[in-house]
């Protein structure tokens, strides 16, 4: 008796457990949807490619424990060492603003979470990315390769340079703000190519700048005002 009892017992456990697995799961996919539908599509986001990835994209796995709960609130969140993990609008936003195909090669200064190399590598065929600070790059590099993403690659140190063995590539992604763009990201930027980049200084109100490259010329559009944490050089970290 005492055996059937604790047999059931522990089985009933196991069910708990297991459903209310599930259910967590269940609730951040639904918080992701309804993510995706008053933050992002009703907002004007319309690129289908970039719909799916926000959609896909488990969000909450990219920020600390304890504020998983908050992963898809509409707004930005802390990811360590001061940095933060842009609001998920503004992911998209830029995203979109690309105009990314499934062929592009792409390059991200500032990898953070990983969260938006990873919405780039659903949409194209592969993503390079550059983080400063050591301990946030290998933690997403670690992260990305857990989640099974092959066509990302994380690379420490300084963006300002960009990524000269990969280049030219046809999309950039600059997700710290620097105060003049540099110039090996325009010069690493592929015919037709795109960039997006926040530009201005630190603390103060951005300008997020979209680059074209169009017949060897850079025609340049100013199509937001954002605040992004800044953008610094190996010096400016050692002294911080
Ligand atoms: N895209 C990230 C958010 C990045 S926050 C995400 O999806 O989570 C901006 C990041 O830029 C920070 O992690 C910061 O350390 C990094 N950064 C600042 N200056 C940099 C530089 N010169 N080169 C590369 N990364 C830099």
């Amino acid at each position: 008796m005492f055996k059937i009892t604790y047999f059931s017992f522990i089985l009933l456990l196991i069910f708990f457990t297991i459903s209310i697995g599930a259910s967590r799961k269940d609730l951040f996919t639904d918080l992701r949807e309804r993510m995706v539908t008053t933050q992002i599509i009703a907002r004007g986001i319309k690129d289908p490619k970039v719909i799916e990835a926000m959609r896909k994209v488990p969000r909450h796995l990219f920020v600390p424990e304890n504020i998983r709960g908050r992963a898809y609130d509409d707004r930005p969140l802390p990811i360590g060492e001061g940095q933060t993990i842009s609001q998920p609008y503004i992911v998209a936003f830029m995203t979109e603003a690309l105009n990314l195909s499934s062929g592009d090669k792409a390059l991200e200064i500032g990898t953070g979470s990983g969260y938006q190399a990873a919405i780039l590598a659903e949409i194209v065929k592969e993503v390079y990315t550059i983080e400063i600070r050591p301990r946030l790059g290998e933690t997403a590099r670690e992260r990305l390769k857990e989640m099974g993403y092959k066509n990302i690659f994380v690379e420490i140190g300084d963006g300002y340079k960009g990524w000269p063995e990969k280049a030219p590539f046809n999309a950039i992604i600059v997700t710290c703000a620097p105060e003049k763009i540099p110039r090996p990201l325009i010069d690493q930027l592929a015919e037709g190519g795109r960039m997006i980049i926040p530009v201005g200084e630190e603390g103060s109100i951005q300008e997020l700048v979209l680059m074209k490259k169009e017949k060897g010329m850079i025609i340049r559009e100013e199509v937001m005002k954002v605040l992004f944490v800044p953008m610094i050089t190996e010096e400016e970290l050692k002294a911080r």
